[in-house]
């Protein structure tokens, strides 16, 4: 079964955007918590996963993002 897991340096376009006006973040760490990095003003965040999970509207660096529920139910599966 295929599914996508969030790997270091996916850039991923999120629904909120940050106040600095861009909706793209690139994955620095990943775990329970994710490390990430907003694309217009280099702030750092961290995101509980079911959060960023949520939020994620497309990983812009793949082509299967129509398949992005499998996310949710496949994270947690180790690499
Ligand atoms: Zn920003």
């Amino acid at each position: 079964m295929k599914f996508i897991q969030y790997r270091i340096g996916d850039i991923v376009q999120l629904k909120k955007k940050h106040p600095c006006g861009s909706q793209e973040w690139e994955v620095l760490q990943l775990g329970s918590d994710l490390r990430i990095k907003c694309r217009g003003c280099e702030h750092i965040a961290m995101i509980e996963r079911p959060k960023f999970i949520r939020n994620t509207k497309k990983i812009l660096n793949r082509d299967m993002n129509e398949k992005l529920d499998v996310i949710a139910r496949k994270d947690d599966e180790p690499e």
